[in-house]
């Protein structure tokens, strides 16, 4: 078992040939506008759930926007959660990032579309041409419905088909539909392509259903997951699968190198596995979007850990799906 200690990927980037963990750049804002979720997913990585109350504020999403307006580097806001939907101040935010001509992706869970008051979800979405990026772990119904929840798969093929009626998936439309899967245990997810392709042939085969990208995220060994990982005796096997598989290919598309996080607080990170861990942005870059200063966050140092071999085992995996 290679050892465990804190500092150990930092020590595989070096002896890889890899100086320390800096940012590129930054043309993403990521913005987690809090833990309020519909579905109480086993892997989910930000413990969210209908029973959250840690939320952005109409305030914090105003400081959010001048970052943006003043930094016409930032081309993405990338909104995440918790169900980023069930901010109300979702629209506004959207509305004012497309206003501005930026690129605006949704992470969607897809049964928020089903949530009282919500319906009307897909058509803003479409009417904003916002990247719907949306998870579906499996195209069996089975296995969905035993990671996310009882019925979930379900209205999932439901959101989807609502989706695809209003173009999302469709050549020439402008409105992209990505996938995201992630594996149902301590395992690395199969190649992006070949599931991809799988995907594809299932979800038309079945639903009739189209979609333009698959992502393949590796499960990252915190929150909830960590939890299941050491309830059932995981944990080790897990990680040494994770640090046998580092792929030095990975670490220039390192999400953590072109973006930044911004907490439902305001507070700053690298990415979101780290603000879910606590872990703010290197003490001498700016802590807080009241702060934002494009220009030294773009050259801050990562803080890493132990999670960051979830980002950097075999094909590599971000937002984005794999890396390399
Ligand atoms: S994984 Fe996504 S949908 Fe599931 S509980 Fe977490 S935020 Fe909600
Ligand atoms: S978890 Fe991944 S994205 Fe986050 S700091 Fe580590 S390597 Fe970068």
């Amino acid at each position: 078992m290679p050892q465990l200690a804190p500092a150990a990927f930092d020590k595989t980037l070096a002896e890889r040939g890899h100086t320390p963990l800096r940012a590129l750049r930054i043309d993403t804002l990521q913005v987690n506008v809090g833990k309020l979720c519909n579905q109480t997913c086993t892997h989910c990585h930000v413990d969210a759930g209908p029973a959250r109350t840690e939320i952005m504020t109409r305030e914090t999403v105003d400081v959010v926007l001048d970052a943006v307006r003043r930094n016409p580097e930032i081309c993405t806001v990338d909104i995440t959660g918790g169900a980023p939907e069930m901010n109300p101040h979702f629209e506004y935010l959207v509305e004012q990032c497309r206003a501005m001509g930026r690129h605006v992706m949704d992470r969607c869970n897809l049964t928020v579309f089903f949530v009282r008051d919500k319906q009307h979800l897909p058509k803003f979405l479409a009417d904003h041409q916002v990247e719907v990026i949306a998870s579906l772990p499996c195209y069996l119904e089975e296995n969905v419905d035993q990671q996310r929840g009882k019925g979930v798969y379900g209205r999932s093929i439901e959101a989807l088909r609502l989706l695809n009626a209003l173009g999302y998936g469709r050549e020439g439309t402008g409105l992209a539909l990505n996938l995201v899967y992630n594996p149902l245990g301590p395992k690395l997810p199969p190649p992006q392509a070949d599931l991809e392709a799988d995907y594809r042939d299932e979800l038309a085969k079945r639903f009739g259903i189209r979609f333009n990208r698959l992502y393949t995220i590796t499960n990252m060994p915190i929150s909830r997951f960590l939890d299941d990982l050491h309830r059932s005796g995981q944990y080790e096997a897990y990680m040494e699968t994770l640090i046998t598989s580092f792929n030095p290919a990975s670490v220039d598309g390192l999400m953590c190198r072109s973006l930044v996080n911004v907490n439902w607080d305001g507070r700053l990170s690298d990415c979101d596995f780290n603000q879910m861990l606590d872990l703010p942005v290197e003490g001498a870059a700016p802590q807080t979007i009241h702060e934002f200063d494009l220009a030294r966050l773009a050259r801050r140092r990562v803080v890493t850990g132990m999670h960051c071999y979830g980002c950097t085992a075999g094909a590599g995996s971000s937002c984005g799906g794999t890396i390399s």
